[in-house]
């Protein structure tokens, strides 16, 4: 193992820079990258953001970005969460995985990279809460003064079983929801005088309870209608309910909208005679995705030569801040550790996977600067 790496992980790892605190990350970058870089701090709302570049002639701008904030350690730990710990090959602490792994890896590659052209680094310490002063407000500012990047890497942890395995070209959007069904509740003997929902719900249950809004494609899987909670009633035998309320969640591919959602809602409503409810469908992140390319060929190329595996090229899992750059227009790939022990308690890495993935990141940064 690199020791220049290690110890830059390890020092990352002991701030506890739980969101929205950086503690200290940011001088702990700021002392490994040194005066080469340069370093402006971009506060939004109390929060802080490091934005560094570095300018070496006319050519593309890439920027590597990622997250120094980490969640709570929580309970279950058997080591000590920003006490890191190494043993049997792995580095065991909060952020390990999720991800200063990958921002060590990013650190390590922007120093030692020849990059012709300029090549930036957006750290934020807000991804972890609502991620809406971090990146998203970072992209706004730069956007304002013409210098959004031209193109982006994030080394959030994209592998499933194997390093070396998953890059993410895009990720899925999600859609909340809620759909309440009305009724006029009553004696259970008499159910004419009544107006029974759970009759409208059995009408449109099979076309709302999983099913597939579109086919999805080679890239993504279908945007599955995903019901997480029906309630209505009054917990007792003799009365029936005044309405039944349904919450859903669709993880939608580029396919399909909340505007197409609500669309098929209307219209499953409307052909099941029912015109008493109330539906409310909010989006609350858009899906996106970077068409094959030049990105994602380049970075394949390290990772195949490194890991000796060809990766897929996935959409799958929960939401990161590339999210924000695939919005603002920046072609965005993401590839970092597997990702096995995000969130959790002792959430460890292995560190010769910190290892490749630094030497990944610095074959692709050159690799692109040609
Ligand atoms: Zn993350």
């Amino acid at each position: 193992m690199n020791p220049e790496i290690k110890s830059l992980l390890i020092d990352l790892i002991r701030c506890p820079s739980i969101t929205p605190d950086e503690a200290g990350s940011f001088q702990v970058v700021r002392d490994y990258l040194g005066d080469e870089f340069s370093y402006e701090s971009i506060e939004v709302a109390g929060i802080q953001n490091l934005w560094i570049t570095k300018e070496s002639g006319a050519g593309a701008h890439l920027c590597l970005a990622g997250h120094l904030d980490v969640v709570p350690p929580g309970e279950g730990w058997h080591y000590v969460p920003f006490e890191p710990i190494e043993e049997a090959g792995y580095l065991y602490g909060r952020g390990t995985q999720d991800m200063k792994a990958g921002v060590a890896a990013m650190l390590y590659a922007a120093k030692h990279s020849a990059f012709e052209g300029t090549l930036s680094l957006l750290l934020t310490a807000d991804e972890e809460g609502e991620a809406i002063y971090g990146t998203k407000a970072v992209l706004e500012q730069l956007r304002s003064r013409h210098q959004l990047p031209d193109m982006a890497i994030v080394a959030e942890p994209t592998c499933e079983a194997r390093f070396g395995d998953t890059i993410k070209i895009g990720r899925r959007g999600s859609i909340n929801g809620t759909l309440t069904l009305k009724g006029k509740s009553g004696h259970v003997a008499y159910p004419d005088k009544c107006l029974n929902p759970t009759e409208a719900l059995s009408r449109v249950l099979p076309y709302l309870a999983g099913v597939d809004l579109d086919r999805g494609d080679a890239h993504f899987a279908p945007s599955k209608l995903v019901i997480t909670d029906i309630r209505g009633g009054y917990e007792v035998c003799n009365l029936t309910p005044g309405s039944i309320k349904l919450m859903f969640n669709v993880r939608n591919s580029t396919a399909t909208d909340h505007g197409a959602l609500e669309a098929y809602l209307k219209r499953v409503l409307q052909e099941a005679e029912i015109v008493d409810y109330e539906l409310s469908i909010k989006p609350s992140s858009m899906p996106f995705m970077t068409p094959e390319g030049p990105l994602s060929r380049t970075l394949s190329e390290a990772i195949a030569h490194h890991c000796a595996i060809t990766p897929q090229l996935g959409t799958g899992g929960g939401t990161s801040d590339a999210r924000y750059f695939g919005a603002f227009g920046v072609p965005v790939v993401e590839f970092g550790p597997v990702n096995d022990r995000i969130h959790a308690p002792d959430e460890r890495v292995p560190l010769e996977d910190v290892q490749k993935l630094a030497m990944i990141l610095l074959d692709t940064v050159e690799a692109i600067a040609r």
